[in-house]
């Protein structure tokens, strides 16, 4: 069999590896049964090698696309899990129901995100993908189809949902659906000048409406400035979701650019033409559709193009919101002093509760995007220290430069996750690099 050669979305790391991609059951069994060593693949656009390692095999789950059963009335659907979540959408929204737990991205799969306890725009309302799923059906090499449930095999069903692929290869998941009563989003703008005045403008929301900021981060002056934006679902009675928009094709986040072109120029640049933009809009409500909101990375794949072969670092972070004016004081003076290139600034509330390697914590979850160089490495040392002092909760999907040590002291689980592991599989079969940096 080939190899092929493959790179993590932030380009930190690359592999030569076998793939299958079974179409059938039979097959997926066959393949499982005959490799050692192997791992889950959906659609391999984590920013980290969580679907693949070196001299092993993905199994590619995107022939396993069905929606096996719908019950309308109950609002449940059982779908295979290499089904695209744009994929799933357009059959859901039109039936109006749908998950709001949905990372930015079309052709991310249903396992990805089961695998990775994703969440999306609504986190403060929704919490994590976790919320919505009732039954899982794995393979397993050596304890074969298993079905999980918070009644059937409750441990290895709580071990699979942020699991990493590691419990075996999800096959077809149960989901709770819920009600998209819509047709768009209404969205108001908030201008904010500081991101300390960002946390002091996220309101407390009694009705369904997603909140995240876009701040500033291209000089120190301008630091934090930006908007928070609301977005409510624009119901209009009889009307559904057009979801042609929906359809994507491929993934077209694998090329980038022979060079990094985010610089301190471009970034200036492009945030002040963002922000004057949309300082027009402020205090004015507009109308946008389902998938700019949904995804909003479709279509402006050239962000990632332009960070060109190095790629990029993405941090995210989860901080109680007790500790949140102290923890932006220290990003704040950490930030004047290693002035790091960083492209994406962003905030939103977040709710759960983290256990196992599970990214969930009741907070404020901020997420950077930097230009991988020696200023952004420095910049992120001193925040693994401060996720360290204060147990805030990094993103280990998001950022594959983690270091072992700080995942350790931030997940207070992961020994038992690891115990767990290893007693239900002690020949750790399913692995890949994310494992083997996790020691797991
Ligand atoms: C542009 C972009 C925006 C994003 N936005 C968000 C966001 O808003 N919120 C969020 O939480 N995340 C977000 N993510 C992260 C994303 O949700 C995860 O990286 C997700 O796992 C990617 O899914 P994938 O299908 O590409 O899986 P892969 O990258 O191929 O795999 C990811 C992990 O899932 C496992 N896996 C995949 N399929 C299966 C299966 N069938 N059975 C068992 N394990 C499996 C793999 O083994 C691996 O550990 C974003 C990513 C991108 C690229």
């Amino acid at each position: 069999m080939e190899k092929v050669k493959i790179q993590s979305l932030d380009k930190n790391y690359s592999a030569n590896i076998f793939v299958k991609r079974p179409e059938k059951y039979r097959e997926l069994k066959e393949i499982s049964d005959r490799y050692e060593k192997m791992i889950p693949m959906g659609s391999c656009s984590s920013y980290v090698p969580a679907s693949f390692c070196n001299d092993n095999l993905s199994i590619l789950m995107t022939k396993f696309n069905k929606i096996i059963e719908f019950d309308k009335v109950n609002k449940t659907i059982t779908v295979e899990a290499g089904i695209k979540i744009s994929e799933l959408l357009q059959f859901t929204l039109k039936n109006k129901l749908w998950i709001p737990q949905i990372p930015g991205y079309p052709s991310i799969t249903l396992g990805g995100i089961v695998a990775t306890n994703a969440h999306g725009k609504s986190s403060a309302f929704h919490g994590t993908i976790r919320q919505q799923i009732k039954e899982i059906l794995i393979y397993h090499k050596t304890h074969g189809w298993l079905n999980l449930s918070k009644d059937e095999n409750k441990k290895i069903f709580d071990l699979t949902i942020g699991g990493f692929g590691l419990t075996g290869t999800i096959v077809q998941v149960k989901l709770k659906l819920e009600d998209f009563i819509g047709y768009n989003f209404k969205t108001s703008l908030i201008k904010t000048n500081s991101l300390i005045d960002t946390i002091n403008n996220f309101n407390e929301e009694n009705k369904e409406v997603y909140q995240y900021s876009w701040n500033r981060s291209d000089n120190i002056t301008n630091l934090g400035k930006g908007f928070i934006f609301k977005n409510e679902i624009n119901s209009i009675e009889n009307s559904s979701v057009d979801t042609r928009g929906l359809y994507h094709d491929t993934n077209k986040l694998e090329s980038n650019f022979k060079f990094n072109l985010w610089n301190n120029f471009t970034i200036k640049f492009s945030q002040f033409l963002y922000y004057n933009f949309h300082l027009q809009k402020k205090n004015k409500i507009f109308f946008e559709n389902f998938k700019k909101i949904i995804f909003p990375f479709s279509g402006k794949e050239m962000y990632f193009k332009m960070f060109g072969r190095n790629g990029l670092i993405e941090s995210q972070i989860i901080v109680p919101a007790k500790k949140i004016n102290q923890i932006i004081d220290e990003i704040e003076f950490n930030l004047k002093k290693e002035l790091p290139e960083i492209t994406l600034l962003s905030i939103k509330k977040i709710k759960g509760e983290c256990n196992y390697l599970r990214f969930e914590n009741d907070g404020f979850c901020i997420t950077f995007d930097f230009v991988r160089n020696k200023k952004s490495l420095n910049f992120m040392e001193n925040l693994d220290s401060i996720c360290q002092n204060n147990q805030l909760i990094p993103s280990i999907i998001k950022d594959s430069r983690l270091r072992l040590n700080t995942i350790k002291i931030c997940y207070n689980a992961y020994d038992q996750f690891k115990k767990d592991l290893n007693e239900f599989d002690n020949r750790r079969i399913y692995r890949s690099q994310l494992s083997d940096i996790l020691e797991l």
